[in-house]
């Protein structure tokens, strides 16, 4: 047994997880190796790492849909490993947030939400109901009540299950990659409903992609690789001061778009569109136009002549850094005159020129 004063605030202990799966044909795969941790009531933990990590299983495993193989899980105080540990007292204890919303489309929004608590907890029809509109006021969605989920966008979906899981009373929810599932336009009024959760001192794990929400929201980030917490401090220290190599080069990865310019009736439509996708993925749509622009002006105007080249457009998460190359094949000197130059600088935060092996490249810096 143990003491109430030990678990005081400890709302999460993790001891010695681990997870096997076994294949059909009797190979075996361990995913989670050893996990170990201690989260505290009112933590926000952010899970980052590589895909294929085991960022999923281990959120799995803590809310037993994925039973593990070996190890203990402590919530607020009771062994939720322990065989035979009831279904309704754990789903009151843990929540999920899944990546795909996983609502039921044959219920109404009201009725997703008030269908746990009235099998599971047992609570009075009106009182879940009751419940169920704050909830929904909650999330921004009381407006959406009596509809079927399949008129919803993503975000929404996302939103009324946020909702769901909260009708439970969790004192943990975990939410895996809320938001990789949505179209771009959509991500922000998700996480804001994350983050004003946040606030109110609900405990979470996040496994998330967003590194800048990531390093905002939380209390604590996990670095997860090849099956164990490789790494874990405050958001400080892992984004600034990383100890291990993997970490910081995980944290410092860049996203790239690349377009290889072979003829001078390329298709700059493409380009936009994607440029557009990009920006919107990568939160930096202001950014958009402007590299268009960019792009349109060096290419039409102050190129002397067609020249095949690579265009890359570089964004450091982290960092909010975003760069627009153009490698121009075949060119041992910058093709900007004096007058482009000015103009280019009037529009950027740097302009680069340097000549490189194959070529030259204007670096600007948007
Ligand atoms: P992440 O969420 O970090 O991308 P996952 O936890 O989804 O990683 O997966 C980690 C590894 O476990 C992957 O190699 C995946 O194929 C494997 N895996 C996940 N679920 C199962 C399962 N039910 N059976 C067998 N292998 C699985
Ligand atoms: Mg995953």
């Amino acid at each position: 047994m143990v003491n109430d004063q030990m678990v005081n605030d400890k709302m999460v202990n993790i001891i010695h997880l681990s997870k096997t799966f076994i294949n059909p044909d009797g190979s075996s795969l361990t995913v989670l190796k050893d996990v170990n941790c201690t989260i505290d009531k009112g933590e926000v933990i952010s899970i980052i790492g590589p895909s294929g990590t085991g960022k999923s299983t281990l959120l799995r495993a803590i809310n037993m849909l994925e039973p593990p193989t070996s190890g203990e899980i402590i919530v607020n105080g009771e062994n939720i490993t322990a065989p035979g540990y009831p279904l309704d007292k754990l789903r009151r204890k843990m929540g999920m947030v899944f990546q795909s919303f996983n609502l039921f489309e044959h219920m109404t929004v009201l009725e997703n939400i008030t269908y746990a608590p009235t099998r599971l907890l047992k609570m009075p029809e009106t009182q879940a109901k009751e419940e169920a509109m704050e909830l929904l006021k909650k999330v921004g969605m009381a407006q959406k009540a009596d509809v079927y989920p399949s008129s919803l966008s993503g975000g929404q979906k996302q939103r009324v299950a946020i909702a769901r899981s909260l009708a439970m009373h969790p004192d943990v929810i975990l939410f895996d990659e809320p938001t990789s599932a949505l179209d771009p336009t959509m991500v922000g009024e998700v996480l804001s409903v994350i983050r004003q959760l946040a606030k109110s001192g609900l405990t979470m794990l996040i496994v998330t992609h967003e590194m800048r929400f990531a390093r905002d929201v939380s209390t604590r980030i996990f670095f997860m690789n090849e099956g164990i917490i490789y790494e874990d401090g405050t958001p400080e220290q892992i984004f600034e001061h990383p100890v291990h190599s993997a970490t910081k080069a995980f944290v410092n990865r860049i996203q790239k778009l690349v377009y290889e310019i072979d003829s001078d009736d390329f298709d700059y439509l493409q380009i936009h569109t994607g440029l557009n996708q990009f920006c919107l993925k990568y939160n930096i749509t202001e950014k958009a136009e402007l590299a268009y622009s960019l792009i349109k002006e060096i290419l039409f105007t102050h190129m002397p002549s067609f020249r095949p080249l690579t265009l890359r457009l570089t964004h450091t998460e982290l960092s909010g850094v975003t760069a627009l190359d153009f490698m121009v094949e075949g060119l041992n000197e910058s093709p900007l005159t004096d007058t482009a130059r000015a103009s280019l600088r009037q529009q950027v935060k740097e302009l680069i020129e340097e000549p490189t092996t194959r070529g030259f490249r204007i670096k600007l810096i948007v």
